[in-house]
């Protein structure tokens, strides 16, 4: 469920809806009074409703993945990050701290984290995408009172601010939320009181709020907010910039790189392939690359035209 901040906003929901039915998606444009009964608040004044969205446990999802790599004979090589990889004897050569391994194919998916365990992997992919800092939050398993009030039938939701708020169930009824902070400090803490205000303020009945968890990871960001994907060489692939939003893109990448490296023709594809193209001043761009979280606070403030 995507809520509108402002009344102005559910233009953006009225738009999105249009967007998605055109593909025959089950999407619906709900009011202000059926925003607050599928959410239990009155913050917002209307939103857009996709039926098949959804919401995941990613350690499941990375231990399922996993799981279905092993079944089908792969090896999983933990702790050990590539250094670099190159070509030779018409093989592709990836090198660690400790070892090697030789393979015919090879697909580098580091995303964000493609510059930081090792400069010399693949510096042009690294230097396409911006990696910003995003935290997640769960607090502590809410009251059943407050669980049958507070988005009663479990949907996720994220809404219209550009420092987004969000918010999901996990199995245990914590409310696993999260925000963005910059400045000096301590983030952890300061996030707990920011994040702990804003669920009070939307939903005045969750009570006091305290946190069992705070966690947080790079998203790749890229100035088009668009993933990169690439061919590499011969029977290599990559692809970075997920923009905080590849959960279910990832997976569908995955389907299609493995048929590329199996020889389906670049033409069959679903891939936009190209070449890398690093972001120019690249530094400068990734440390001020957090400051837009003030240009997102000042643009969430004001009403849309
Ligand atoms: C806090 C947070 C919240 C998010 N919320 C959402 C959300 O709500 N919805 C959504 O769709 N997406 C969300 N995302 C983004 C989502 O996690 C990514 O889009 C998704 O994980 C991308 O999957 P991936 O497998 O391509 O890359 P990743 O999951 O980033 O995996 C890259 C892997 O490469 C490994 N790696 C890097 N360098 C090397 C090396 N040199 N050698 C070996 N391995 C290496 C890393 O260790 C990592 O395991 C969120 C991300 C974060 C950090």
């Amino acid at each position: 469920m995507q809520p509108v901040h402002s009344p102005g906003r559910i233009k953006i929901a009225e738009r999105r809806v249009r967007q998605w039915s055109k593909f025959g998606a089950a999407v619906e444009l709900f009011s202000r009074d059926q925003t607050r009964d599928m959410l239990g608040s009155d913050a917002w004044f209307g939103g857009f409703w996709n039926r098949t969205g959804g919401h995941i446990n990613p350690l499941a999802l990375s231990r399922g993945l996993a799981r279905a790599v092993l079944d089908r004979g792969g090896r999983i090589y933990a702790r050990s990050p590539a250094i670099s990889f190159e070509r030779r004897n018409g093989h592709w050569l990836v090198k660690t701290e400790q070892g090697e391994i030789s393979g015919r194919a090879l697909i580098v998916a580091t995303n964000a984290y493609t510059g930081e365990f090792s400069k010399l992997l693949m510096p042009a992919m690294a230097r396409e995408v911006m990696p910003v800092l995003s935290w997640q939050m769960a607090t502590q398993p809410l009251s059943e009172t407050a669980r049958q009030t507070i988005i009663p039938a479990r949907q996720a939701m994220s809404d219209t601010h550009g420092e987004l708020y969000f918010a999901r169930y996990d199995a245990r009824n914590r409310l696993v939320t999260g925000g963005a902070v910059i400045g000096p400090g301590s983030k952890s803490e300061r996030l707990k009181i920011i994040v702990a205000e804003r669920l009070k303020r939307l939903w005045p009945q969750i009570g006091q709020v305290e946190f069992d968890y705070v966690w947080n990871g790079y998203v790749g960001m890229t100035t088009d907010f668009l993933p990169r994907i690439h061919r590499l060489g011969p029977d290599a692939y990559g692809w970075t910039g997920c923009n905080g939003r590849a959960v279910a893109l990832s997976i569908a990448l995955g389907d299609e790189l493995s048929k590329a490296v199996r020889g389906v023709p670049d033409r069959d594809l679903a891939l936009p392939l190209s070449g890398p193209s690093p972001i120019i001043a690249h530094g400068l761009l990734r440390r001020l690359a957090p400051l837009m979280l003030m240009l997102y606070r000042r643009r969430d403030a004001r009403e849309i035209a």
